[in-house]
């Protein structure tokens, strides 16, 4: 399905109330905390909102003399990462010292990999909307340590250190400046959330800071940026500011926004942009100047003397590429051609690979786009109104859905019942075919029932009769009073057949 994508932006928006024809470019560092129990270098645990300095170990707090140990699983999940977008593994990376001082970095350097860092250039494919997809180039990722947490807000005088934080393991993921606007920022966030998910190397979770973005925007003018593209000279872009830290996707957007037209009007009044860190503020919508940029120089960056290099093996490597799962493209295409399902729903079935699973097994045995309109219009809304329910906590299991709608496509139970009974097994549990059984839910086939009650309802109703004589088209009044008089269980095919008969 992606083959015949035309891998171009969407047209770059001109910005409105500038004198010249401005585009975007934008580049993201992600950073993703590995998903592993333990940190980077030490055993202490990551669990999220543990009491203050209760999860430290000797190493995290820097004592004098400890020395860090690589987590082998935390390597694992940022190969595995690195795999999942299509990546190029190093096979022998290293790890450097990022040297800066900060209360909540006791160890007064940053552990992180600046020159050989463990994967190399991969991709993402955003979908911006069906049948428009754009491929964002990854540079690299990297592993690195987590700082701790100051807090300033919990005393007037005093500011306190968390070291909770401190040490585990975040893997930076570096785009190329491939994106071109907001909207598609927001896009490569979501896509690359979900191929952490689907992955499991990561959980996404951005109100916990699991994954946080640094957004770098500059501006160009038209054509600038495809002469970049191919030649990968950066001459050929604007100068670019960093905003730090983001962990929003409308927060992501409305800062690339409000970053692009403050550059344009500093441009068009004759000014130059100064690349610096820019921090966003949400409350106004504005972004500000935090510290001006600083170079790797600035950090006097060094091999950590600690650590060997890190070599792995190509074996371990093809060991895990043949574990990964399914990913969120594939897993697309295939719904798209095996379900006959449009691109819309398969991306909503597949945003989360546990909905994916769910629709899966309500599909097997099943037709596949009925399946999907009662996984995504029934359940999902039943599931959206009972609380945000995870699909994970529905009470509907796969099975109990697929009976349902397998009792539609026999011709058991109409739509309708069938929304009655799915409201039954929500609520209280039971199988379908044996709810329908003992409530008498059953669609009147029964040719000689519907029949005589046709006959009534004709008989007790001359006038209307000769009116539906004259026009066809009010026959749908007597499929009305016969669907009444059986509540609602008379199978319509038959009604109106039966209807169109009588009449004629
Ligand atoms: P640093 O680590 O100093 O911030 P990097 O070279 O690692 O610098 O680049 C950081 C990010 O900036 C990358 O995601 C890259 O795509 C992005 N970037 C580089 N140049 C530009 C530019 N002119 N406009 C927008 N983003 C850019
Ligand atoms: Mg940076």
């Amino acid at each position: 399905m992606l083959d015949h994508l035309a891998f171009t932006a969407p047209k770059p928006k001109t910005i409105a109330g500038a004198k010249h024809d401005w585009e975007l470019v934008i580049g993201l560092e992600v950073h993703a905390q590995v998903a592993s129990n333990a940190k980077l270098f030490s055993g202490a645990s990551t669990t999220f909102g543990a009491e203050p300095n209760s999860n430290v170990a000797f190493v995290d707090a820097a004592m004098p003399g400890m020395l860090p140990v690589i987590n082998e699983f935390c390597v694992e999940q940022a190969v595995r990462t690195g795999l999942g977008l299509k990546a190029d593994i190093n096979l022998t990376s290293a790890f450097d010292r990022k040297n800066y001082f900060y209360p909540d970095l006791p160890q007064g350097y940053q552990i992180s990999q600046l020159y050989h860092p463990i994967v190399g250039e991969g991709e993402v494919i955003v979908d911006m909307e069906p049948g428009v997809a754009r491929r964002v180039r990854i540079e690299r990722i990297h592993l690195e340590q987590d700082a701790g947490k100051s807090i300033h807000d919990m005393d007037p005088n005093m500011s306190f250190v968390d070291l909770n934080r401190t040490g585990v393991a975040l893997m930076e993921i570096v785009s190329r400046p491939d994106i071109r606007g907001p909207e598609e920022a927001a896009a490569y966030v979501v896509k690359l959330r979900q191929i952490l998910r689907y992955l499991g190397t990561c959980d996404g979770n951005m109100q916990n800071g699991s994954l946080r973005a640094d957004v770098n925007v500059s501006i160009c003018r038209p054509g600038d940026y495809e002469k970049y593209q191919d030649t990968q000279d950066f001459s050929h872009l604007g100068t670019r500011c960093e905003i730090k830290n983001m962990n929003s996707m409308r927060f992501i957007q409305q800062a690339i926004d409000y970053e692009a037209r403050r550059q344009i009007a500093i441009v068009e009044d004759g000014g130059s942009v100064v690349q610096e860190t820019r921090l966003y503020d949400p409350d106004k919508g504005e972004t500000r100047s935090m510290r001006s940029k600083e170079e790797a120089h600035d950090y006097r960056y060094f091999p950590c003397p600690d650590l060997l290099p890190l070599e792995i093996e190509q074996a371990w490597v093809d060991d895990i590429k043949a574990s990964l799962p399914e990913l969120p493209d594939e897993k697309m295409a295939r719904f798209v051609r095996d379900f006959g399902l449009s691109e819309y729903d398969a991306g909503v079935l597949t945003a989360e690979a546990e909905n994916a699973a769910y629709f899966e097994q309500v599909a097997a045995g099943n037709d596949g786009k009925l399946a999907a309109n009662w996984v995504i219009n029934e359940l999902f809304g039943r599931l959206k109104k009972d609380g945000d329910k995870a699909i994970t906590d529905s009470p509907v299991s796969p099975d109990q859905l697929g009976g349902i709608i397998a009792l539609i496509t026999k011709g058991d139970i109409s739509g309708k019942i069938a929304k009655d009974l799915f409201e039954i097994v929500y609520t209280t549990g039971g199988d379908p075919a044996e709810i329908v059984e003992t409530r008498g839910m059953k669609q009147v086939t029964d040719t000689g029932a519907i029949e005589a009650a046709v006959d009534e309802i004709i008989a007790a109703n001359p006038a209307q009769v000769e009116k539906a004589k004259a026009n066809p088209k009010l026959a749908g009044w007597f499929v009305g009073q016969v669907m009444k008089a059986t509540g609602g269980k008379a199978n319509p095919k038959a009604v109106n057949e039966i209807i169109a008969r009588k009449l004629n």
